[in-house]
């Protein structure tokens, strides 16, 4: 059987910078726009020669791609060899989620979409530089449905600056009730060269405790699952059957594509990827049809650790069987001192010939899937 390749697509503008995100992302570069899209139909329809089984367009913020951009992006859309079932995913911000833009999406073969909320009180939202409020994701999500989107996804932030558990436990509630099939809940990382973490270096973020922030996430997982969500990755959360099949591919290793600035590729056990500067990859591309700055092959061992711990993000965990069939050693050979230390002290659990993490487990992956390092 063909194994499933996916594809990425990068869109790199945003109408401004949110202040904790450190995305290959750029506001004020919106004459670049259609250059940009030039380009990467050229990097789409030249290097992705496999059949697709699951197409992402994220960012940056693909909504504020211009309409003529997204018409080109269509054109290349439409060349692609896409399995019958794909899986279609295009990401954006409520504020920039227009009919025309929806309409194209549908056009285009989109099926699935996901919106950046983060936070449902407007206060919170404007305290992370968002560039919407709550109202405007209420009316991107009602266009969405109204035109017939029945696959959707809202990401949400908790542990953000001045956010209580009471405000979390509405975001939830507030999207949850609206019955969307898919939520991703991220812990919000203050990451270096952003403005949060310049602010938090000089005491001016006031956190949440790491005791509040365990507690959010722990009503998350109960909260979600009383509205009918399974937790199937550290992460997220979905209706039946209504997994992320993109995002699988990357935490079950498979194949998938990259193209746009800033975006990787792994292919055959060989990781590329893309200069992040939107001046840089059109001049690339133009030059020389290739924007790849950085090649590497994988050694077994790399596969190996990453097969462990992509694959330990899932509830469900990694499955012995497969381990061996792709590295040809059992599992125990190379892993017998960590699987046992961590199942000993009930972070991981072993059983039916699968792999994962214990709730505790989860809490701690990070501790957890560092030790997987060869
Ligand atoms: S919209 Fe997304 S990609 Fe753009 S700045 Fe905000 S978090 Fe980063």
């Amino acid at each position: 059987m063909d194994k499933n390749t996916a594809l990425y697509i990068h869109i790199p503008f945003c109408k401004r910078k949110c202040a904790y995100c450190d995305f290959p992302s750029f506001a004020g570069k919106e004459s670049l726009m259609l250059d940009y899209t030039k380009a990467l139909c050229e990097e789409i329809d030249y290097r992705v020669d496999k059949k697709i089984d699951t197409i992402f367009i994220g960012g940056g913020t693909p909504t504020y791609l211009s309409l003529e951009a997204l018409k080109l992006l269509k054109n290349s859309m439409d060349k692609l060899d896409k399995s019958k079932d794909l899986e279609f995913t295009a990401e954006g911000n409520p504020e920039s989620f227009s009919i025309e833009k929806l309409q194209l999406f549908k056009e285009m073969g989109v099926n699935r979409l996901s919106i950046g909320l983060q936070a449902s009180q407007d206060t919170l939202l404007k305290a992370l530089d968002r560039v919407h409020n709550l109202e405007q994701f209420l009316k991107a999500y009602n266009s969405a449905r109204e035109l017939g989107f029945k696959n959707i996804n809202v990401d949400l932030m908790f542990g953000l600056p001045n956010q209580t558990v009471e405000q979390w436990k509405e975001t939830l509630e507030k999207v949850a009730d609206l019955g969307v099939e898919h939520i991703s809940c991220y812990s919000l990382i203050i990451e270096e060269g952003t403005p949060f973490y310049k602010m938090n270096s000089k005491g001016k973020l006031l956190l949440p405790e790491e005791e509040s922030e365990r507690q959010m996430y722990e009503y998350a997982i109960e909260f979600l699952k009383s509205k009918g969500y399974e937790q199937y990755e550290i992460s997220n959360f979905a209706k039946k059957g209504l997994e992320c099949r993109h995002n699988m591919i990357y935490w079950n290793l498979e194949d998938y594509y990259g193209c746009g600035s800033g975006a990787s590729s792994y292919l055959n056990s060989i990781r590329y990827r893309n200069t992040d500067s939107i001046e840089k990859y059109i001049y690339m591309m133009e030059e020389k049809n290739n924007a790849c700055i950085e090649e590497h092959k994988n050694s077994t061992e790399d596969d190996m650790e990453e097969f462990m711990f992509m694959g330990l993000r899932k509830l469900k965990g990694i499955s012995e069987k497969e381990f061996e069939e792709r590295f040809s050693v059992p599992i125990e050979y190379i892993y017998n001192k960590v699987i046992n230390k961590f199942t000993n002290n009930k972070l991981l659990i072993r059983e039916k010939g699968r792999l994962y993490l214990s709730k505790e487990g989860i809490q701690l992956s990070n501790q957890v899937m560092c030790e997987f390092i060869l």
